[in-house]
């Protein structure tokens, strides 16, 4: 049965990979996307390479030995690697000093074969993130969260966002189309979404996720609430939501009653349980058969956060060299 999608138009329901189901919801496969997404920059790269000379360059720091932030640093490489960016490699012990560290990130600023530069967060103590990430030159900044980038995001201009909330924008855009998802979907293929007239609530308010998450939801003409630990009534208010996101921490806080029947659903959390398994913020066996579309967690939000950091990095090297592609 087709079901009727927030922005008013009918669209399928589908299962993991894009094939029609007629008994559940669209299964929001990020893994499969950001294949795609890879297909597509991997083909960008190559363009670019032979008109300006050289490939895209990414670099990561990674400071200490957090076993999580190295799965991530990890799989970040490893998508640049297929896409051909270039990476560039700074693995700090957890006692390096503030000169060291901020030395490492100018001597990345002033590579001219450097368009993105990631640090990995958290720092250990005693260092601060935030500190760091504003001495990222803006220009190359590759997660979209130096304070001049997010300024930009507020006044809707052109500027690395911030890749979370920009990969969850681009399952929101596949959950209100039509295409059936392959890893050779065409990415163009998937129209950039219309929300005028429908409410989104975004539960969390951080730097990371929830706030520009909200402001990408608002440029696409949502109604947006952000909802988050002092909120009253939490479960009223998701349940007046056609886009649910939730961006928490706490995992299955969200549970089926929550959800308005036919809502879209993005869970950005990432929670391990006691058992090793990793679940989301959203009661994912409960809320799935109420929704018209859902991300599952792992394999949802997560791959297009990497794929992100590395379109990120592109559009940085596109936007440096004035190139014309
Ligand atoms: P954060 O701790 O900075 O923010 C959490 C937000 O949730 C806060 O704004 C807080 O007000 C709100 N909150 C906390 N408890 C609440 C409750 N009981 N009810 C309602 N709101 C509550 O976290 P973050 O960095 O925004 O990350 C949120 C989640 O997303 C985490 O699970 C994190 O691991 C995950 N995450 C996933 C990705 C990804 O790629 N999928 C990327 C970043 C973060």
């Amino acid at each position: 049965m087709p079901q009727q999608s927030p922005s008013g138009s009918a669209h399928s329901a589908s299962s993991p990979g894009g094939s029609a189901s007629a008994a559940g919801p669209k299964i929001l496969d990020g893994k499969t996307l950001s294949r795609a997404v890879a297909g597509a920059l991997a083909a960008r790269v190559a363009a670019l390479r032979a008109k300006v000379g050289r490939a895209p360059g990414l670099a990561v720091i990674l400071v200490g030995d957090n076993p999580a932030s190295q799965a991530y640093v990890a799989s970040k490489q490893k998508f640049a690697k297929e896409c051909g960016v270039e990476t560039f490699d700074a693995r700090l012990p957890a006692a390096t000093s503030a000169a060291e560290l901020r030395s490492v990130i100018e001597g990345f600023n002033a590579d001219p074969a450097v368009d993105g530069i990631l640090l990995q967060l958290p720092l250990p103590a005693p260092l601060d993130g935030s500190e760091f990430v504003r001495m990222i030159a803006p220009d190359k900044d590759a997660d979209g969260l130096h304070p001049l980038n997010q300024g930009l995001l507020m006044q809707g201009t052109p500027a690395p966002r911030p890749c979370t909330p920009l990969g969850a924008m681009a399952l929101l855009d596949l959950a209100l189309s039509s295409v059936a998802l392959t890893e050779s979907t065409k990415l163009d293929e998937i129209p950039r979404a219309s929300l005028a007239g429908k409410s989104a609530v975004v539960i969390g308010r951080s730097q990371l996720v929830g706030k520009p998450m909200g402001l990408l939801l608002l440029e696409r003409n949502a109604s947006v609430t952000f909802a988050h630990s002092k909120t009253a009534d939490l479960p009223s208010v998701c349940r007046a939501a056609d886009v649910l996101v939730a961006a928490v921490g706490v995992p299955n806080l969200v549970k089926r009653e929550w959800v308005k029947p036919g809502a879209i659903v993005l869970d950005v959390g990432i929670n391990r349980l006691p058992s090793g398994k990793l679940c989301g913020d959203v009661d994912y066996a409960g809320a799935a058969p109420v929704c018209a579309a859902i991300t599952p967690v792992p394999g949802g939000v997560g791959p297009m956060t990497v794929a992100m950091l590395v379109s990120n990095t592109v559009e940085n090297f596109v936007r440096r060299s004035g190139v014309q592609l």
